[in-house]
């Protein structure tokens, strides 16, 4: 566990103060602080320190990121791009491990410090993907945390021996159970829930289901999803992920579901997608629907677009919200900080006293400009050791 002394910055853009990390902990934060002996000293130089970023949805394993520009020619359509994704993944020439590790460092060096991924599974892929996600993981484990999560891509039931994999690898590093819509993939809604219920309940995982089904298909599908959740009485270890038919739903059965979420605490992320509705975030947070915000597909297969950027991200999700004042510029923020933090159950997240040792520093004028502006995150900290510096990854395993 790692000692760090960083001076003169500002506290989510409070007074002037210093910040002490000690065994990996926020020890303390105030003026003047001394530290023991051979402590290392950072001169924050009046940025502001804020907690970091938390990446709730990507997708570690599809990354094509660093190789040539790859032209996107298949036509819209879930099949399809499934189908041309398989196809293209098996000539690539770099490993699982070596796009994988090189999209988490992208996200270290953007300020998040927490990723969930999830990671394809089927008999054809078989645990390979997971094995080299975590294998990327290891030599950069004190940079970032990561949970996984078993994703059927391809699809389960009609994919014989897939869901035995998924229950497999909760064994093998991952955490969370996932789904993909079950009426349009598997064809089979009730099954395909039942299933990735039954799995996760049974090995104590969590769940996190892809949801693009819209309207009323979609919000039938969310009932499922509840009376599920409530059943196993896993309030609070589910979330849907997407959920486009909030966003598009008639609105008195949309304010019905996002009742009964809040009442089961059944999470709702969205990566803000450019073309379509997606769920009124600030509604579900006034609920006290957990909701946040994250990147999904970053230039991969199925999308040209991203960068791994949780800023950017908070920021895109401002501008087609229309947000304007620096309230609402600032709740934009926390939906790709505090309440990832909050809808992962990440023990210790936050820059007070007590908490983990982990913030970022951006030189700004205050935390609405630097959502507005986007400026390179001018020092990254995991667990009091400095893993980014000036929008560079510096961390374990750095080229
Ligand atoms: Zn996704």
């Amino acid at each position: 566990m790692s000692n760090l002394l960083i001076t003169n910055v500002r506290p989510e853009d409070g007074a002037a103060a210093d910040v002490l990390i000690l065994d990996g902990k926020i020890s303390a934060i105030g003026t003047g602080l001394r530290a023991p002996a051979g402590t290392p000293a950072h001169d924050g130089g009046g940025a502001i320190a804020m907690a970091p970023f938390v990446e709730a949805h990507v997708h570690l394993d599809k990354i094509l990121w660093g190789l040539p520009w790859h032209s996107i020619n298949v036509p819209a359509g879930l099949r399809a791009m499934i189908d041309n994704e398989v196809e293209i993944r098996r000539n690539l020439p770099w490993s699982v491990e070596d796009r994988a590790g090189r999209l988490m460092r992208q996200c270290v060096a953007m300020g998040s410090t927490h990723i969930r991924s999830h990671i394809d599974i089927s008999t054809f892929y078989k645990l390979d993907n997971i094995h080299g996600v975590l294998a990327a993981w290891e030599k950069m484990k004190d940079a970032v945390g990561l949970e996984l999560v078993a994703f059927p891509q391809t699809g389960m039931l009609i994919d014989p021996g897939c869901a035995e994999l998924m229950e497999a690898s909760i064994d093998e590093g991952a955490s969370v159970i996932g789904g993909i819509d079950p009426g349009t993939i598997d064809g089979d809604t009730k099954g395909h829930l039942d299933k990735i219920f039954d799995i996760a309940h049974r090995k104590s995982a969590k769940i996190d289901i892809h949801l693009h089904e819209p309207g009323e298909l979609g919000l039938y599908e969310m009932n499922l999803i509840c009376d599920r959740t409530k059943a196993l009485g896993m309030n609070g270890r589910v979330v849907v992920s997407h959920a486009f038919c909030l966003g598009d739903g008639p609105a008195a059965k949309v304010s019905a579901m996002i009742e009964r979420l809040a009442d089961l605490q059944i999470g709702i992320i969205s990566a803000v997608p450019g073309e379509i509705a997606f769920p009124p975030m600030f509604d579900l947070a006034k609920a006290n629907v957990p909701c946040a915000l994250a990147s999904d597909s970053i230039r991969d297969t199925w999308n040209p677009h991203g960068n791994g950027d949780m800023l950017d991200r908070c920021w895109l999700f401002s501008f087609r919200n229309w947000c304007r004042t620096d309230n609402e510029l600032l709740a934009c923020l926390d939906m790709g900080r505090s309440r990832g933090a909050d809808l992962l159950d990440l023990k210790g997240y936050g820059l007070a006293p007590g908490c983990e040792g982990s913030l970022v520093l951006v030189n700004g004028e205050n935390r609405a400009q630097v959502l507005v502006d986007r400026p390179a995150r001018a020092l990254v900290v995991k667990a009091g050791r400095i893993v980014a510096e000036n929008g560079r990854y510096s961390g374990p395993g750095a080229a």
